[in-house]
């Protein structure tokens, strides 16, 4: 740290990206991305043609790419506004919506970059717990009256609240935003994006980076009244109206095209989920009742820690948590069935050496 950051940045505990060590080669299963490539459009999109023309800045109303977006969920353009990755939407959404007299509430077990945003721009929040058995507790958040975060499904628990719950929730905080995080919806889960057409205090956020193979292109979306989509603009035009590059939206569209392709990967990660958690059980695990690309698991033989260390020494990459509440777990991305087969292979013989 300089002598010249700011006080109220000195002592910000900042967000820590998973792994991604490269001394050599690991099953990486640490970060929720998808094992499988970007659809050939997608690769076309990126022509050489295309590059030679980064000398020119890419579109800030992002139009086209929005208005496939609105195409594909049912909403008109006005109610999409895209950006440089979902963490950029959350972050816009805690400086729009939350103030330290506009409390934020999210629940004390899920994705940790809720924490940092509200530290960062200093907002009052309230970290709900979390039920014993891991599940939202609707109630808690019913007629809260402050700015709601939840991600649907959670992570790192995997589990999902249903349409009927993310309504109750938003219908009965009509003076308040609920920013629904839809960073797994994609894999079982069900979208409450046609909710915002009846509520204007919906904000949907979706992201590229798990079902749609882009983690590496930074692209994010979020649904919601033209209102709110005004006000997340403001904050865009006040940071950076080019926050999309080029390539990226050109890729964005190309996905879009190829939705298909993608929601068969889908449905070929929720097959090898399943086979995982089938494999897990025969090796004594339990685990929570995913409906995400990962699932959180725990057992009995070995501390979650321990799994963690000895698995990424054996080549294989899970993310362990050191929070006391959920340190008996590792969060386990579903990859490819080759690349799981790997992991139960590594897991037996760690357990024949406990
Ligand atoms: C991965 C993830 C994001 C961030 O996605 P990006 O679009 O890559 O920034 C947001 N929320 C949750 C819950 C995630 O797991």
């Amino acid at each position: 740290m300089s002598k010249f950051l700011i006080n109220k940045y000195q002592s910000l505990d900042v967000y820590t990206p998973g792994e991604q060590p490269k001394d050599m080669e690991y099953v990486k299963l640490n970060t929720n991305e998808s094992p499988y490539p970007p659809s050939d459009g997608v690769l076309r999109a990126i022509s050489d043609e295309e590059v030679s023309k980064l000398n020119l800045y890419p579109d800030p109303e992002c139009r086209e790419l929005r208005e496939k977006i609105a195409s594909l969920y049912s909403v008109n353009a006005e109610n999409v506004f895209l950006s440089n990755g979902s963490d950029d939407i959350l972050n816009f959404s805690f400086m729009a919506f939350c103030s330290d007299e506009r409390e934020a509430v999210f629940p004390n077990i899920s994705y940790g970059f809720y924490k940092v945003f509200g530290d960062l721009h200093r907002v009052s929040y309230n970290e709900i717990p979390l039920k014993d058995d891991f599940t939202i507790d609707v109630n808690d958040y019913v007629n809260v009256g402050k700015t709601v975060v939840i991600a649907n499904p959670n992570a790192p628990t995997g589990l999902a609240l249903s349409c009927d719950e993310i309504e109750r929730i938003v219908s009965s905080n009509p003076d308040n935003v609920v920013v629904i995080d839809e960073a797994y919806i994609d894999f079982g889960g069900k979208t409450c994006v046609a909710l915002t057409k009846k509520y204007d205090n919906l904000l949907v956020v979706q992201t590229f980076s798990k079902s749609r193979s882009m983690a590496g292109a930074r692209l994010g979306f979020a649904v919601g009244s033209k209102a709110l989509i005004d006000d997340l603009n403001r904050i865009k035009y006040s940071t950076n109206p080019y926050n999309i590059n080029r390539l990226t939206l050109l890729a964005g569209s190309a996905a879009i095209d190829e939705n298909d392709y993608y929601m068969d990967c889908c449905m070929k990660i929720m097959k090898t989920r399943e086979y995982t958690k089938k494999k897990l059980k025969e090796l004594g695990f339990t685990y929570l009742d995913s409906m995400t690309n990962f699932i959180f698991a725990r057992s009995d033989k070995i501390s979650g820690e321990d799994y963690y260390k000895k698995l990424k020494a054996n080549g294989v990459l899970v993310r362990h948590f050191s929070n006391p509440a959920i340190s008996d777990y590792v969060r386990i991305t579903v990859g490819t069935d080759e690349q799981m087969n790997k992991l139960f292979e590594v897991t037996e013989k760690l357990l024949s050496e406990c």
